[in-house]
């Protein structure tokens, strides 16, 4: 869609946000593409997360990107969601429409999916088995990203077996809860693993798992960025697996939604990928 006014503008909305590196991914594509435009923290409490949405078509925004906590609530506050957000059960892009309504997307699917394939190009979901550990709200785009690839098999676990349980309820039979004791045994036979939980990240514990029985050539992915070689990623490292970080994913989906914005898709350059690696 094209942006209707001749200065875009977007922002992130989350509480805190002051983190996001959201504004330094689209700044970037705004002055590499000449698009005149800003991209601003916006630093909405979830009592004012309404109000600021539906203050969105006024101010002349193009949309705006949904962070922590405000995925799962924006759901409730938008015009129109698209079925893949609806399935997921969370937006992280939201899109002004010609007439004004707000429309709600979710492009994480598509980021993971994607910085899957930039890492291996022939990467096929259903090949083998996939290992999801985590059922959070990332766990979610990336359960629904692995099934619409095709996936025959997604093994999934989580500290807190009843998440697993009521994703297991929404996406059917292909999704195999896995009891968080027996996530390591999980691994045998897979060709992707992936950490979707916190830990690993910044603060946090690395993420208690065994890579032992993992096929040699399973690509071992982690959506924690911060630090960009998380624990798990330097074990899969050590034991020869190729792997694939969290900033493919941070920058794919908001390659989705600047596009959303602007009717342009950016792409992947070294420069921005130096750029933000210089603040990990
Ligand atoms: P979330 O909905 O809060 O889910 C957190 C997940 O971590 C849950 O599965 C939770 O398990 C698990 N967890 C928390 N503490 C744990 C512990 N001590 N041991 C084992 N598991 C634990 O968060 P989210 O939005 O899915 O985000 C998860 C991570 O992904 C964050 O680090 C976030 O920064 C990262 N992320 C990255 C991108 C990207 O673009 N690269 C995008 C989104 C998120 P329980 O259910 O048992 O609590």
């Amino acid at each position: 869609m094209q942006a209707r006014n001749s200065y875009m503008l977007a922002g992130v909305m989350g509480w805190p946000v002051a983190h996001s590196r959201s504004p330094m991914i689209h700044q970037h594509w705004l002055q590499e593409l000449g698009i005149a435009g800003s991209y601003v923290l916006l630093e909405v409490s979830p009592l004012g997360l309404q109000q600021a949405l539906r203050a969105l078509p006024a101010l002349g925004f193009a949309g705006c990107n949904l962070t922590i906590p405000h995925k799962v609530a924006a759901l409730a506050f938008v015009d129109e969601v698209e079925p893949l957000a609806q399935r997921i059960g969370a937006v992280n892009t939201v899109v002004v429409l010609p007439d004004g309504r707000l429309l709600g997307r979710n492009t994480d699917a598509f980021g993971y999916i994607r910085s899957v394939y930039d890492a291996r190009p022939s990467w096929s979901a259903n090949a083998r088995p996939s290992v999801v550990v985590g059922a959070g709200g990332a766990a979610r785009a990336i359960v629904a990203g692995l099934m619409d690839e095709g996936a025959r098999e997604v093994r999934i676990t989580n500290r807190s077996m009843d998440k697993v349980t009521a994703l297991r309820q929404e996406f059917g039979s292909a999704l195999v809860p896995v009891p968080w004791e027996l996530r390591s045994e999980s691994l045998r036979d897979s060709g992707l693993l992936v950490n979707t939980t916190n830990q690993g990240m910044q603060g946090q514990p690395a993420l208690d798992i065994d890579l032992k029985l993992l096929p040699a050539d399973a690509l071992v992915s982690d959506i924690v960025y911060a630090p960009l070689l998380t624990p798990l990623l330097r074990a899969a490292r050590e034991r020869g697996h190729p792997t694939v970080d969290g900033l493919g994913m941070l920058i794919n989906q908001a390659r989705l939604a600047f596009d959303a914005w602007t009717g342009v898709m950016p792409q992947q350059s070294t420069a921005l990928q130096q750029k933000l690696e210089s603040t990990l």
